[in-house]
C-alpha cells in the first residue's frame, strides 16, 4: 500500500514544532482593513479596544507588518500536550475513491476539546493571565469553542463566563457539561442578564439565539465588570495568526516526506482553521514562491463568501463591537438550523476576506446532506468520525479527488480535518434516519440580512 514509502501518518519531532506563528498580513499587498469605530467611523485605536481585549492580542490584531511571532514558551509547553497533531495519508480513502490523488488531512481533534480552537483559546488565556486579568467572557455556537476556551481558562486558573447559543445549549447537553467540568459558568443566549440580551429577547421571543446575538452578550459582560476581557474564537486577525502553527506543521511534514500540496482545501466559518492552514502556502504565493489553488467551503445555508457582501458590517447583532470589512451576509442575518453550527456565522475573516477578493483563493458552498454522506463514507474508510463543519473539507476533498479521477492527474491534495463529531451525535442520528433537509436561502432572504447592515458601506 505504501508504495513510495510515505507513512500513513507524519509526526513531527518536538524539536521540528514550529516556535513562531506566522502573520500572513505581512505578506498582503492589499491589507485587510482595519475595525472601524461605529461612532466616528474612523480606524480603532489601540486605547478604544483595551476595554474589550487584552492589551497584547490587540498589538497582534493590529500588526499588520511583522512577519512573525514568538510562542512564548507557557504556550509550546501546552501545544506539547497534543501537538504537533499528525498529517495523515487517507490511503483508505483513496482506495475507496480508486483515485490517482493523494489525499493528506492534517487532523486537528486529537484533543478534549475535539478542535483546532485549543490553539488559539491557550495563548488568548496565557496572554489575559499575564496581564494579570480575573477572567474572561466569551460566546460559543456549537460549543467546540467554549470547550477549548474553559480547558485554557482552567489552566491559568482563570475565570471563563461562556454565552452558548440556545440551541445548541438545548442540542449539546454534553458539550455544556464538558465546559462546566473544567470550571465555566455557562449561560444560555439570548440570556437575561444583560441588556442587549433582554433586547434581543423581547424583539424575537422563542428566538434560538445565533452567534451574533450571543457575541454581543459576551462583550457586554466583559466591558461591565472590573478585571475581565472577551475573547473571540475565531474571525479576528489574532486568532488567524495563533491558528497559522497548523499551516505551518503542515508544511513541515509535507517537506518532511517530499511532498508538494496542489490543492489545499478548508471548511471555513469565521475563517480562522482555513487562514491558519492555508497561511504558511498563503505566504509563499504571496511572495511568488509557488502557486496552490485554495478553496474555502462553507454551507449553502450560510454562504458568506459566495453569496455574500464584502463592505463593512457589525461582527454582532448587538451592534456592539466594532465594524469589520468583511464577505457578510449582514449582522441581522439568522441562518436555517444547520447541523454544522460552527460554520453559522454571519461574516467571514477580513484576511480571508481580502484575499478572496484578490482572488488568491476560491470559495465553494455544499449542502449538509451531502456533507453528511461524506462524513459517514469518511469515518467507514479512515476510521475518525468528523464534526459536521470539518466534513464540509472532506466533501471538497472528495469532489477533487473524483476529477483526478477522470482526468487521471496525480494531484496532491490536502485538507484540514478541524475536529471529530462526538457531541453531533443528534445531527448523524438525523441523517441516519433520513430525516435531514438541506436548506438554501432565497435571494429575497438575504436582501432581508443585507438591509441589516450599516446603511453608509451599503
Ligand atoms: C469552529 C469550528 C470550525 C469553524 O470555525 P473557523 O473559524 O472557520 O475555523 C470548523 N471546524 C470545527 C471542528 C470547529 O469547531
Amino acid at each position: 500500500m505504501s508504495q513510495n514509502n510515505i507513512p500513513y501518518k507524519t509526526y513531527l519531532e518536538e524539536s521540528e514544532m514550529p516556535k513562531q506563528w506566522y502573520n500572513v498580513r505581512a505578506d498582503m499587498k492589499n491589507k485587510p482593513a482595519p475595525l472601524l469605530n461605529p461612532a466616528t467611523l474612523e480606524p480603532m485605536k489601540f486605547e478604544e479596544l483595551r476595554p474589550v481585549f487584552c492589551d497584547e492580542l490587540i498589538k497582534q490584531e493590529m500588526d499588520d507588518t511583522t512577519p512573525y511571532f514568538d510562542i512564548p514558551q507557557e504556550i509550546l509547553d501546552f501545544y506539547k500536550m497534543y501537538r504537533p497533531s499528525p498529517l495523515v495519508r487517507a490511503y483508505f480513502l483513496e482506495k475507496y475513491l480508486d483515485t490517482p490523488a493523494k489525499i493528506y488531512y492534517k487532523f486537528e481533534g486529537n484533543n478534549t476539546s475535539g478542535s483546532h480552537k485549543l490553539n488559539s483559546a491557550i495563548a488568548q488565556a496565557y496572554y489575559a493571565k499575564r496581564q494579570g486579568l480575573k477572567g474572561v467572557t466569551t460566546e460559543t455556537g456549537a460549543g467546540q469553542w467554549g470547550t477549548a476556551l474553559s480547558m485554557a481558562c482552567s489552566y491559568f486558573d482563570l475565570d471563563c463566563e461562556v454565552y452558548m447559543v440556545k440551541c445548541s445549549y438545548e442540542q449539546k447537553p454534553f458539550r455544556r457539561e464538558v465546559m462546566k467540568t473544567y470550571g465555566a459558568a455557562v449561560t444560555p443566549s439570548p440570556s437575561n442578564q444583560t441588556e442587549v440580551g433582554r433586547k434581543i429577547l423581547a424583539e424575537f421571543p422563542g428566538t434560538t439565539g445565533s452567534l451574533g446575538c450571543a457575541i454581543s452578550e459576551a462583550v457586554e459582560a466583559a466591558t461591565s465588570k472590573q478585571g475581565y476581557r472577551y475573547v473571540l474564537g475565531s474571525v479576528l486577525n489574532q486568532v488567524l495568526l495563533h491558528q497559522s502553527v497548523i499551516g505551518l506543521e503542515t508544511k513541515t511534514a509535507l517537506d518532511k516526506i517530499g511532498e508538494k500540496a496542489d490543492i489545499i482545501i478548508g471548511c471555513a466559518g469565521g475563517g480562522s482553521n482555513l487562514g491558519g492552514l492555508i497561511s504558511t502556502f498563503m505566504g509563499e504565493k504571496l511572495r511568488g514562491e509557488a502557486d496552490y489553488r485554495i478553496i474555502a467551503v462553507e454551507p449553502a445555508s450560510c454562504p458568506s463568501l459566495t453569496r455574500g457582501r464584502f463592505a463593512y458590517d457589525f461582527c454582532d447583532t448587538g451592534k456592539v463591537c466594532p465594524l469589520a470589512k468583511m464577505y457578510t451576509l449582514g449582522n441581522g442575518f439568522i441562518p436555517s438550523a444547520n447541523h454544522a453550527g460552527g460554520l453559522r456565522y454571519h461574516g467571514m475573516s477580513s484576511v480571508v476576506s481580502q484575499l478572496y477578493e484578490d482572488k488568491l483563493m476560491e470559495a465553494v458552498s455544499v449542502e449538509q446532506t451531502e456533507v453528511f454522506e461524506a462524513a459517514v463514507k469518511f469515518a467507514r474508510v479512515e476510521g475518525i468520525l468528523p464534526a459536521p463543519e470539518s466534513s464540509h473539507a472532506i466533501k471538497v476533498a472528495i469532489n477533487e479527488a473524483l476529477k483526478c479521477k477522470e482526468t487521471g492527474e496525480q494531484k496532491t491534495i490536502v485538507f484540514g480535518l478541524t475536529g471529530t463529531g462526538y457531541f453531533d451525535m443528534v445531527a448523524y442520528q438525523k441523517y441516519n434516519d433520513g430525516e435531514m433537509s438541506d436548506y438554501i436561502p432565497t435571494d429575497e432572504e438575504l436582501e432581508k440580512g443585507f438591509a441589516t447592515m450599516p446603511v453608509i458601506y451599503k
